[in-house]
């Protein structure tokens, strides 16, 4: 049957993760080994590979970075009547966390730029009650750690790395993960490598780690840590723990993952630079700016529209024209289940103008040329013909 007449000429998906036969192999060697629940022997060698991506810090692998950031912040001994800050451009997880806890996210406002955390905002937003700092790696850029660390020893606040986005991302020289007190990446298939769902939590601290992994499975230890010692040990719950584990399926895919992760982020620069120079002198729209002395993941990879250009009626055409796009992420500060919130007014504009474009590593040259078409067609025509 021929295409009908309105179908797009392309459709170029806004995210799409790359699997092959490897991973297929993966899963099927877990399934065949008999151990496919969580903190196996798999879990193990996730946590040791994805340490020599993190100077050799301790690697727990868990289910989410959702679940990541709150084990992060109970190791912390964060509770309720406390506050965290929390930079507010953001995947709105990171702002639930801190009230699974019981304590109050303080959302404070980014840098216009980078859409990371304003230090100087998040200096004015400290109070006797402030106990943490949650800075974001927004869409896999790092936030401004040095100046962060030194604002957190200042007051004795907990500085945790929302690096959900940020697999591979560095700052001045050093990698994402190695940057704050505790450091969060994300598995989602979103992000830049994946096992469906899943996260990893990263410290330098032993007694941190081995706490958080206690907490991500009862507060006991692994089943399987106890399956190797003679005779039969009776774990103790003596404290409240979570089902936060990450099963050994998952940790087999996300192995195969860190292997491809260096082709997937050159990939990833690479279509980043293409879009930087084609929508260089296109006047409706700004490419993204990479802050000084780090490495971009390009998680995702926004567009800045002009004021007064409609990114719905954008959207609605580059969606019709088979164009996958979407918001950049969230203004914290606007979402209803924190109830009202004072302004973040640089949050709120990205949050407004943001318009995420299709980024992955499956992109061939005709994908990138029929996406830099569409989107130019799509943003003059908005910019001609205001809704
Ligand atoms: C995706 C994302 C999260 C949540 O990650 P999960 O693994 O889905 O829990 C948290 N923070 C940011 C910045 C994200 O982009």
């Amino acid at each position: 049957m021929p295409p009908p007449d309105d179908a797009p000429a392309r459709v170029v998906p806004l995210s799409k993760p790359t699997f092959g036969e490897e991973e297929v192999q993966a899963i099927r060697a877990v399934l065949d080994s008999g151990w496919v629940a969580g903190q196996g022997p798999r879990g193990a060698e996730l946590e040791e590979r994805f340490a020599c991506w993190c100077d050799g810090a301790h690697v727990v692998a868990v289910s989410s970075c959702t679940a990541a950031l709150h084990l992060a912040l109970l190791g912390a001994g964060i509770t309720a009547g406390d506050e965290v800050l929390v930079a507010d451009y953001t995947y709105p997880a990171t702002g639930h966390a801190v009230r699974y806890t019981g304590a109050e996210p303080v959302f404070v406002d980014v840098r216009p730029d980078t859409g990371t955390i304003d230090v100087d905002a998040a200096a004015a937003a400290i109070t006797p009650r402030t106990a943490g700092i949650i800075a974001v790696d927004a869409l896999g850029q790092c936030a401004d750690y040095d100046p962060l660390r030194a604002l957190a020893e200042r007051h004795g606040l907990f500085l945790v790395e929302d690096a959900a986005c940020s697999v591979g991302a560095t700052y001045r020289g050093r990698p994402a993960g190695t940057l704050a007190d505790v450091a969060c990446f994300s598995l989602h298939a979103r992000k830049g490598i994946t096992s469906g769902e899943g996260g990893l939590l990263v410290t330098h601290d032993s007694e941190r780690a081995a706490r958080a992994r206690r907490l991500s499975c009862f507060g006991v230890e692994s089943a399987h840590a106890r399956q190797a010692s003679i005779g039969l040990p009776i774990p103790m719950f003596e404290e409240l723990g979570y089902n936060y584990k990450l099963s050994d399926l998952q940790a087999a895919i996300a192995i195969v993952q860190l292997d491809r992760l260096p082709t997937l982020l050159a990939e990833r620069r690479y279509v980043a630079a293409v879009y930087a120079e084609r929508f260089d002198d296109l006047e409706e729209v700004t490419v993204p700016v990479v802050g000084e002395e780090r490495d971009h993941t390009w998680q995702t990879y926004v567009l800045t529209l002009a004021p007064g250009i409609s990114r719905e009626q954008v959207a609605q055409r580059l969606r019709a024209r088979g164009v996958g796009v979407n918001i950049g992420t969230f203004a914290s500060h606007l979402q209803p289940v924190y109830g009202p919130r004072p302004p973040c007014p640089v949050s709120a504009d990205l949050f407004a103008r943001h318009l995420a474009i299709p980024m992955h590593a499956n992109l061939d040259e005709d994908d990138l040329d029929y996406v830099v078409t569409e989107v130019t067609a799509a943003v003059r025509a908005a910019a001609a013909a205001p809704a």
